[in-house]
């Protein structure tokens, strides 16, 4: 079974249903051939039921306690959860749990504490005098009365905070809380050092607060039963941490946790630096090829289709890729929005779902499609044409050795041969971001004089092969075709 992960929500997700959703689609899931399935944060936020959970209050919470007005998270309540989770269990999926560590927000009180100001856009260079300010650094969660964890966050468990005494102001103060001189080692040299990203920065430095996380990374496994791990924003969190958290995780439950972190680079050397640093522990989205995707969906025909692959994760170290087309962050009105054009989907989509190199990571809306509004804008986001088919040939078809032919700026297409066991196996695809083209293919003796047909539905037509097992294989316009052999429709019904 190939590996496939499903993000099973997306930034506007109406609130109050996921995790029955959640329950009613896992057998669905497990039909089109998902392992793995992607859940939005569970914890409380500061902003109740309205927020989407990366703005994390508390981990101890996930829809259990009466705080920030609501008992229920944005997806349902804890019971709900752990419901959800356990009917994709019944259908052989996994659980992947987001976790979010980088920060807090919404704290219990305030404190006075000892700060200095440092450059916004050089975070190593400090621009102030120690000085006491009022933060929101205190957290002891009053609603759920130290069950679970006695933990009370206080500023020494933060690195910085960015409460400006201006709206519009762009101001970033340092804790100064008797861990290291300023801020911890990431990887990477945004603004000088980003371990600030936003909130109450969280500070791993401090030995109480990593064993706390320990013990909560422990609680929340073990509790919900959760099966692999998201890591979002590794950018902002010292590697040295997560090295130990995961040990700790992979020595605690006698099990190695497949593990995807989130480090937003286009840059594919800080992607490299970040694997290195945590000595390939985990795989990492690979955010330049869905650069390269939202580029080409962009550039239409000027887009050279063979360089599509160039400077990603999948193309230079393709074990430790996680391929995906769009996300939560990407789509339309979203702070890194740069959402791959329609008519590009199908392409995109082929070529992280119908490729044997890196795992692919599909997106809700792609596959049930989204309505929401943003500040009076509507937005529609149609399903991916062909989706569930290109899904179907990767969970029954996909066997047997790739062949490329990435030869002209406009065409490019590959084959999956099938295999001498399988000979209805295979497939062909052919993507054209420009006219009508096609594609002269030798797909080897193993696939002579057979029948295949295009199941997008572009052309009524078959393609014969001849006796050496080539054939001519046409796509239309800016669109895709998929060929599979007429004996083998039946496993894309
Ligand atoms: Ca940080």
């Amino acid at each position: 079974m190939h590996k496939t992960i499903f993000q099973f929500f997306h930034w506007y997700y109406p609130k109050g249903k996921l995790w029955k959703e959640v329950m009613e689609q896992a057998r669905h899931l497990e039909w089109i051939g998902i392992t793995d399935v992607w859940l939005p944060p569970p914890y409380k936020s500061s902003a109740g039921a309205d927020g989407v959970g990366y703005d994390v209050y508390d981990l101890f919470d996930l829809g259990e306690f009466n705080q920030k007005g609501s008992f229920k998270t944005k997806y349902g309540t804890k019971k709900q959860f752990v419901d959800a989770v356990k009917a994709l269990h019944r259908h052989n999926l996994g659980a992947m749990g987001d976790i979010v560590l980088n920060h807090k927000n919404g704290a219990d009180e305030t404190e006075k504490v000892n700060v200095i100001q440092v450059d916004y856009y050089d975070r190593n260079k400090v621009i102030s005098e120690p000085f006491e300010k009022d933060v929101n650094t205190k957290y002891y969660f009053p609603g759920r009365n130290k069950k679970y964890s006695e933990f009370i966050w206080d500023f020494h468990a933060f690195t910085g905070i960015d409460e400006c005494t201006n709206e519009n102001e762009k101001c970033i103060y340092k804790i100064i809380n008797g861990y290291g001189d300023l801020w911890d080692d990431v990887v990477g040299d945004e603004f000088g050092n980003f371990d600030y990203l936003l909130g109450a920065d969280i500070e791993f430095r401090n030995p109480n607060v990593t064993a706390e996380l320990k013990y909560w990374g422990k609680w929340f496994i073990q509790n919900c039963y959760i099966d692999s791990l998201r890591l979002d924003a590794v950018k902002h969190i010292s590697p040295h941490f997560y090295k130990e958290w995961l040990d700790y995780l992979k020595e605690t439950f006698q099990k190695e946790f497949f593990t995807v972190a989130e480090y937003w680079s286009s840059n594919v050397t800080y992607l490299h630096a970040y694997l290195d640093a945590m000595e390939n522990r985990v795989q990492l989205f690979d955010v330049p090829l869905h650069q390269n995707f939202y580029e080409a969906s962009k550039q239409g025909k000027d887009f050279s289709l063979p360089d599509i692959f160039n400077n990603t994760l999948v193309q230079t170290r393709s074990q430790s890729a996680v391929t995906f087309v769009d996300n939560h962050d990407t789509q339309p009105t979203q702070a890194l929005e740069s959402f791959v054009e329609y008519w590009f989907k199908p392409h995109a989509n082929a070529l992280i779902l119908l490729r044997q190199e890196g795992i692919p990571c599909v997106f809700y809306p792609s596959y049930y499609g989204a309505s929401y509004n943003v500040n009076g804008n509507e937005i529609q986001l149609a399903p991916v044409p062909n989706l569930y088919k290109m899904m179907m040939i990767r969970k029954h078809l996909f066997e047997g050795e790739q062949h490329d032919y990435f030869d002209h700026p406009n065409c490019i297409s590959w084959f999956v041969a099938g295999t001498e066991q399988n000979r209805n196996a295979g497939f062909v695809v052919v993507l054209s971001n420009s006219d009508d083209g096609f594609k002269e293919m030798n797909l080897s003796g193993l696939n002579a004089s057979r029948k295949f047909i295009d199941i997008t539905g572009s052309f009524a037509d078959a393609v014969v092969t001849n006796n050496d097992g080539a054939a001519i294989f046409p796509v239309k316009s800016r669109s895709i075709s998929l060929w599979i052999k007429e004996e083998a429709l039946d496993a894309v019904k």
